[in-house]
C-alpha cells in the first residue's frame, strides 16, 4: 500500500474539497465533480506507478472530456477564462471562478501546472499530434499571451458595460467559439513550429496565472545529481524545454514544466 500513498493522498486532498464545497454550498454536484476529478487524477497516478505508458493520456481524456462535453457543452457552463471573468464580475462563486481557483490559481502552488498536464481539454488534443518534443528552437513570442489575457478581459467588461441581455447565452457561444479558435490555432502553430505544445509556450492567456503561481510549487522535479550521469536524455524528453537538472525555482522554463514526468521515465539512473 505504500507506494500507493500519493494517489490516496491526491484522492484525499479532492476529497477533501469536494466535501467542503458540497457542505458550503449545499450542492450535491460539487461532491460529485471533485470526487470525479480526484478519482481520474489518483487512477492515472496510479497507472504511472504500475509502469502504464499511457497514464498520463488516461486521467488528460477523462478530466479534459468531462470538463469539455459535460461541463461546457451540456452544462453549459463557460469554463474558459472569460467565463472565470464573466462569473468574477457576477460576482458568484460558482463554476468557473471555482475551477480557476482549485486549478490555476491557488493549486499550483501545490502541484504546479498538473492541470496542463494531466487536465486541459486543449492539450487533450494537441498532445495527440506527432511533434511531442519541439524540433526547433524556442521562439521568442511569449508575450502573445498577455494580447489574449487582455483580449478575454476587455470581451467581458465590454459586455458588462454595455449591459448587454441574454450575456449567459453569449458566453456558451463564447465557449464553443473560443474552443474551435484554440483548437484551430493550436493545431497549425503544432505544425508550423513543430511543437505539440506551442500553443501552451506562446499564445494560452491561462499561463498568465500558472506561470508565477507554479514558481512557488511545492511539487516539482528535482534531480539527485549523485546519480545523474549527465547523459540529457531527460532534456530530449522534456515537450516543455525546461532544465530539469537544475534544482532552482528560476531555472530555465521551469513555470513551464507540466510534470508530465516524461524525464523521469527517460532517466536511465532514476535520478529525477
Ligand atoms: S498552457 Fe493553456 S492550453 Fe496549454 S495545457 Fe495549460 S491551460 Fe491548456
Ligand atoms: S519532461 Fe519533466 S521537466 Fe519537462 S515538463 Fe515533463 S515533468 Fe516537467
Ligand atoms: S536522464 Fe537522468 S542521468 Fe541522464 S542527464 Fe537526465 S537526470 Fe542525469
Amino acid at each position: 500500500m505504500k507506494k500507493y500513498a500519493a494517489p490516496i493522498a491526491l484522492f484525499a486532498a479532492f476529497e477533501a474539497v469536494a466535501i467542503a464545497l458540497w457542505l458550503a454550498k449545499d450542492n450535491l454536484f460539487y461532491l460529485f465533480n471533485f470526487t470525479y476529478i480526484g478519482a481520474s487524477v489518483a487512477l492515472g497516478v496510479v497507472l504511472f506507478i504500475r509502469g502504464s505508458d499511457r497514464a498520463r493520456r488516461v486521467t488528460q481524456l477523462l478530466v479534459g472530456l468531462y470538463m469539455l462535453v459535460f461541463l461546457g457543452l451540456i452544462g453549459r457552463e463557460n469554463m474558459q477564462i472569460e467565463g472565470f471573468w464573466y462569473y468574477l464580475f457576477s460576482g458568484s462563486f460558482t463554476a468557473a471562478t471555482i475551477h480557476y481557483a482549485v486549478a490555476k490559481i491557488f493549486g499550483p502552488l501545490l502541484f504546479g501546472r498538473g492541470w496542463c498536464g494531466y487536465a486541459c481539454w486543449t492539450a487533450m488534443a494537441l498532445d495527440f499530434l506527432p511533434y511531442k518534443v519541439p524540433k526547433g528552437p524556442r521562439k521568442q513570442i511569449g508575450r502573445i499571451r498577455y494580447l489574449t489575457f487582455a483580449a478575454s478581459l476587455v470581451f467581458v467588461a465590454a459586455l458588462f458595460l454595455a449591459q448587454v441581455a441574454n450575456i449567459e447565452r453569449i458566453m456558451f457561444w463564447a465557449f464553443v467559439i473560443g474552443n474551435i479558435a484554440y483548437y484551430a490555432i493550436g493545431i497549425a502553430l503544432a505544425y508550423a513550429l513543430k511543437d505539440n505544445r506551442a500553443f501552451c509556450k506562446y499564445v494560452c492567456p491561462v499561463t498568465v496565472f500558472l506561470k508565477p503561481m507554479s514558481y512557488f510549487s511545492l511539487l516539482r522535479i528535482t534531480c539527485d545529481h549523485d546519480k545523474c550521469i549527465g547523459c540529457g536524455a531527460c532534456r530530449r524528453a522534456c515537450p516543455m524545454e525546461v532544465d530539469m537538472l537544475d534544482d532552482a525555482r528560476n531555472r530555465t522554463n521551469g513555470t513551464e514544466c507540466i510534470l508530465c514526468m516524461e524525464c523521469v521515465k527517460a532517466c536511465p539512473k532514476h535520478a529525477l
